[in-house]
């Protein structure tokens, strides 16, 4: 079992990251900010820092037993997608085209609403799931929790300006986590657009696009002017297919927070995605620090939901805090079970928070998915 990653463990320790990672050098592991490590590396790099570690396993594992799909459970279910680059480069007029332009008739109506994530389906019944929360800071957020939510990643690149420190970041994230990227060069109705040099600069990060003879799909758009944006999901739905992506929709829903917030008149509003089974007006949720009962659901548009399976961002009402994004969700049978558990991570959290006593608590919940 892998734990907190480089960077968490620097921070409970009130150390650098860097001095981390040399201690783990120094141990022969060559290990990067964002890696995760072992209970025995854990142990050892504590124990230099005058650190005692004890690794707390509250009872999730039993409360939750993880169940091996039956093959015939699983259905395909939409990928879901990031848009990440440089500042200015087209993130946001992307998202919003691409929401404006698969908006179905029956959802025209409703008004639009943040709930950090949205789903679209093309003209021809193809669904895909768009994180709306654009940039890599999610995205990292996210990881840093150990929640891996995007499949593909849309790296965008304004054909006027160059590969930019926040594109090359980008990235390396993306390699990072292993998500396959798909190139949009944007801006391309501009005066002063060159897709090509952006290619070459692309190549000489050694990413080579499919027209250079290269394994990356790359697609010149305009956001603002709509050209080429369908050609880009296809690309990026071919992207998808190769990864099969698949789950089982008949079992209780697991998932991710995308972010949370205190709403006066509603009371703590937690948007999420489901990842696989099925969430149900009434289940059970333990998330993070906190539990409660799904009082209500809606969608992006506003609209009542009695459930949400597998790709689909959910609002949900009547959790009784609010989880940091990147927390998983489970369901649970039991409110009691639920309410023990989140108990009890809050008490870790505190004592975590208390760093005083040279003594860590490593909580290996919530870490699963
Ligand atoms: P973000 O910071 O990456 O979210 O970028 P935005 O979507 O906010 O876009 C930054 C600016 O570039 C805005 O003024 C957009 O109108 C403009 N912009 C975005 N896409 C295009 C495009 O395809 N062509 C042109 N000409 N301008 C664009
Ligand atoms: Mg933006």
């Amino acid at each position: 079992t892998e734990f907190v990653t480089v960077s968490e463990l620097a921070s409970m320790m009130n150390v650098s990251p860097t001095q981390v990672i040399s201690a783990c050098m120094s141990l022969g592991i060559f290990a990067s900010i964002n890696q995760r490590l072992d209970a025995e590396t854990i142990q050892i790099v504590a124990e230099e820092f005058g650190f005692e570690t004890e690794f707390v396993s509250a009872d999730v594992q039993e409360a939750i037993p993880e169940v091996e799909d039956k093959e015939e459970d699983l259905i395909d279910r939409p990928p879901i997608i990031t848009v990440m680059g440089h500042v200015d480069h087209g993130k946001t007029s992307l998202l919003d085209k691409i929401r404006n332009a698969n908006v179905t008739a029956g959802e025209a109506g409703g008004i639009t609403q943040h709930i950090g994530a949205y789903s679209v389906t093309l003209k021809d019944n193809r669904k895909m799931t768009f994180l709306d929360t654009p940039g890599h800071e999610a995205f990292t957020a996210m990881r840093a929790r150990g929640a891996q939510v995007t499949d593909v990643a849309i790296i965008i690149v304004a054909a006027d300006d160059d590969v930019m420190p926040q594109t090359k970041e980008a990235i390396s994230h993306a390699q990072a986590a292993n998500v396959p990227m798909v190139f949009a060069i944007n801006k391309i109705d501009k005066p002063g657009a060159n897709p090509d040099k952006i290619r070459e600069q692309l190549s000489a990060m050694n990413i080579l696009v499919e027209e250079w003879g290269g394994k990356y799909q790359c697609q010149e758009i305009s956001a603002k002017q709509n050209l080429n944006i369908d050609d880009l999901l296809d690309k990026v739905l071919l992207e998808a297919e190769i990864l099969h992506l698949r789950a089982n929709p008949n079992k209780n829903a697991v998932g991710t927070v995308i972010e949370s917030s205190l709403d006066k008149g509603k009371g703590y509003v937690t948007n999420m995605l489901v990842h696989a089974g099925t969430m149900k007006i009434g289940d059970i949720v333990l998330v993070g620090r906190n539990y409660g009962r799904v009082r209500a659901m809606h969608d992006e548009h506003g609209v009542a939901l009695k459930e949400a399976g597998p790709s689909q961002p959910v609002s949900v009402l009547g959790i009784n805090g609010a989880p940091s994004a990147g927390d998983t969700f489970h369901i649970m049978d039991d409110e009691r079970e639920a309410k023990t558990i989140a108990t009890k991570r809050e008490q870790l959290y505190r004592e975590q928070g208390l760093r005083t006593n040279k003594h860590i608590t490593l909580d290996e919940i919530g870490r699963r998915l």
